[in-house]
């Protein structure tokens, strides 16, 4: 399958100024492939200004070996930039997401401007603001997709920088090459990264051996409040506002929390609840055929993967609680058919 179209060929061509944006609370894979697909296209004579909506987890700036990013809600020295260069900008590229909403207040900028925009994406059922959509949901990461975006154009213009950051994308996003996205092409993507000279071990201790202590006591806790409910075989478990301050949380420091709830025997659907000042965000996982990401939407004005879904509520920590537990019983018959 070829990823770029004659109309994107043809955009990419000539010299640009081009803005490189991902979505809010950026993951790896958001990070590595905006990173990777910045360098690409400075490689092929572009301007490129990259920008996260929200501020990069401090286990992920290594990635930003340039120090390239800029911060949407740094008021004193990003925000400004930012709006330049959106304006300035001849196309927009959007990596990893989909949906407008997860530009958070980026996202009326982006709509206003003027320049096409380019989405490379995963995500399902991507909303309808691209200009030209790069969209694969069998690939694992949006990494993956930058990968063979590279390759279809010109090969050798892979390096080790950028092979690092592609790497980084498609080994969180697969859970380490756990996850059932973790297919054969992701393995035959990955072995070709690693002959630029990526180092498997040193890309998975900086994101996940790097922890503040805090972070680790703040995991301890989490797992202190697993509920199980073994007639949905779901469990759950809360972050309040005042643990979040109690363990000097930052941004990213949450990510991964949620996954431990799936270690429970027989629990095939987990939920964090995290309660930030000005909204409840929930995470939610689920193995094999029960789509999480079905109820986020449905719900919780959220998405993402079948698996792997993210939604909010601008109710209470408590109702949202109470609103989770109430719809559970519509997905008592889905959730005792999943085979674990
Ligand atoms: P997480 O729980 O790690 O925040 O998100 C899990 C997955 O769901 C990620 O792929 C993320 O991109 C996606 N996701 C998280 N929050 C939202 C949301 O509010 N809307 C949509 N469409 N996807 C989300
Ligand atoms: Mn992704």
């Amino acid at each position: 399958m070829a990823y770029l179209t004659d109309s994107i060929r043809d955009i990419l061509r000539a010299p640009k100024n081009i803005v490189v944006t991902m979505h809010r609370d950026p993951d790896a894979d958001a990070i590595g492939s905006s990173l990777g697909w910045a360098a690409f296209l400075t490689k092929i004579g572009h301007r490129v200004t990259v920008i996260s909506p929200t501020e990069v987890p401090g286990n992920l700036i290594w990635l930003d070996t340039g120090s390239d990013i800029l911060n949407f809600e740094d008021r004193k020295a990003g925000r400004s930039l930012c709006l330049e260069a959106i304006d300035a900008a001849d196309l927009i590229c959007c990596l990893d997401f989909s949906a407008m909403g997860r530009l958070k207040d980026m996202a009326v900028f982006i709509n206003r401007a003027k320049a096409p925009v380019l989405v490379i994406d995963h995500h399902l059922d991507p909303e309808p603001f691209a200009t030209f959509l790069i969209s694969d949901v069998s690939a694992a990461a949006t990494a993956q997709i930058v990968y063979y975006c590279i390759g279809e154009w010109d090969a050798s213009l892979m390096d080790e920088v950028i092979a690092e950051r592609l790497y980084a994308g498609i080994m969180t996003d697969t859970g380490s090459f756990r996850h059932n996205n973790t297919t054969r092409e992701v393995h035959l993507a990955v072995a070709d990264l690693m002959q630029y000279g990526v180092q498997a071990d040193k890309v998975h201790r900086m994101i996940f051996d790097n922890s503040p202590l805090s972070r680790l006591q703040m995991l301890g806790h989490s797992l202190s409040t697993i509920t199980v409910l073994p007639e949905f075989r779901t469990s759950y478990m809360v972050l309040t506002h005042k643990t979040l301050e109690a363990f000097h949380s930052s941004v990213g420091d949450t990510d991964g929390i949620v996954n431990f709830g799936l270690q429970v025997e027989d629990v095939v659907m987990t939920v964090l609840f995290i309660e930030r000042s000005n909204e409840v965000k929930i995470s939610f996982r689920s193995v094999a055929d029960f789509s999480v990401r079905e109820l986020a939407h449905a719900h919780f004005d959220g998405g993402g993967h079948k698996n792997a879904s993210g939604g909010r509520s601008n109710l209470s920590l408590s109702a949202t609680i109470e609103k989770f537990l109430g719809i559970l019983p519509h997905y008592r018959e889905q959730l005792r058919a999943v085979n674990k």
